[in-house]
């Protein structure tokens, strides 16, 4: 009986989809999902704790999270002309983003309603929460050699399709790579409406937008603290000119970030010089990741690696669904992103872990291609 209700009420694209999926990882070395390996040393955590006794959990936070921002602002030299919006980690501004432009559906022969454009292979949540907020989503595929942007393609989609939101993450997710800077600045300046340069993996990246991005009046920058070593925060950010978040604040929810979050993350970034050590550390192990990994590919030319400026590397590898398991009985947790898009057959995505579960992975990845017969 509620079954036919349910499918009466929940709308059909709704109904259609399937839950974001998170892996059970208890027990696992855990490389399958971007965090930060390591633990906050002894001292920050007692001081952490001294900061949280002081919160008051008996008050609803401060809706304009003002301590946290300025802590923002001088843990990432973000310039005071440029507004700060926050979210309940990036993924929440993304949905305002999507509530605050989506247009909805058009009746037949209307206007169609707005659409929501980014590249395929992407972050599966652009998609997804198009689909959300009932917006239309266009996905532009990625160059299958080596996933850098089809300028020609993103240009005439832009044109054809006359995009209310585009996002591009720099560096990509699942592919790790940045991006042409001058192919970025083409769509934005080609862009109808409004450009959201994702900056997730600013911390282990060579580029990023943020000295530029007042250059464009349709352009507005993401960041989040998560793969700096704060995902349990949950606490992303939108960064750019006032006319733009004053009007996607309206959507936000009056007090999103909650006060231990505030409060933490406040404490914890006047404190940054311990996330840009442990995120130099994950750089270099990233860097040694990449050449042991071409040292072991070498002996097998149908596996591959792609070039990352993330705290992961994307690899190819014959039967990747296969590897992925025999990692897993080994207790080790990858993602395996083989099925999520055609241009990832036969991949896994691997997070930076500490040096002790990077070296583990590479010894269970070279048994496994290299079974030793006893
Ligand atoms: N953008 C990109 C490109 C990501 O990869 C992720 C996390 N996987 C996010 C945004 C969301 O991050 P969070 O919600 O933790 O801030």
């Amino acid at each position: 009986m509620s079954a036919a209700i349910v499918a009466q009420v929940i709308r059909k694209e709704i109904a259609a989809l399937s839950a974001y999926h998170v892996q059970d990882a208890a027990g696992y070395i855990k490389l399958d999902a971007m965090e930060n390996p390591f633990a906050l040393p002894a001292a920050l955590r007692q001081g952490l704790a001294d900061h949280l006794a002081s919160a008051a959990i008996n008050r609803y936070p401060d809706p304009a999270a003002a301590d946290l921002k300025a802590a923002l602002r001088r843990a990432m030299n973000i310039p005071t002309h440029l507004d700060i919006l926050l979210g309940n980690g990036s993924d929440e501004i993304i949905q305002m983003l999507a509530i605050a432009c989506g247009k909805p559906g058009a009746k037949p022969g209307a206007k169609p309603g707005a659409k929501l454009l980014s590249v395929e292979p992407a972050f599966v949540m652009f998609k997804m929460i198009a689909t959300f907020c009932a917006m239309d989503y266009v996905g532009v595929p990625l160059k299958s050699a080596d996933f850098s942007l089809d300028e020609a393609a993103m240009l005439a989609a832009i044109e054809e399709h006359q995009p209310a939101l585009t996002f591009l993450a720099y560096p990509n997710n699942p592919t790790g790579n940045l991006f042409d800077a001058a192919v970025v600045r083409n769509i934005i300046r080609a862009s109808p409406g409004l450009v959201v340069i994702d900056e997730a993996y600013f911390a282990f990246s060579s580029g990023s937008f943020l000295a530029e991005i007042d250059q464009y009046p349709n352009a507005v920058l993401m960041r989040t603290v998560s793969k700096l070593g704060l995902a349990g925060a949950r606490l992303g950010m939108l960064i750019g000119a006032s006319n733009w978040l004053s009007q996607i604040d309206k959507v936000r929810l009056p007090y999103n970030i909650n006060s231990f979050t505030q409060s933490a993350a406040t404490y914890l970034l006047d404190h940054a010089e311990e996330f840009t050590r442990q995120t130099t550390v994950l750089v270099a192990e990233r860097v040694l990741m990449a050449e042991r990994l071409a040292a072991l590919f070498a002996r097998h030319p149908q596996a591959a690696q792609f070039p990352s400026e993330a705290n992961f590397i994307l690899i190819r590898v014959p039967n990747a669904a296969h590897v992925f398991a025999d990692l897993k009985a080994r207790k080790i947790l990858v993602k395996n992103t083989s099925q999520s898009h055609a241009l990832l057959h036969d991949t896994l995505r691997i997070t930076i872990g500490s040096p002790d579960e990077n070296a583990a992975f590479l010894a269970a990845l070279t048994d496994i291609l290299e079974p030793r017969h006893a």
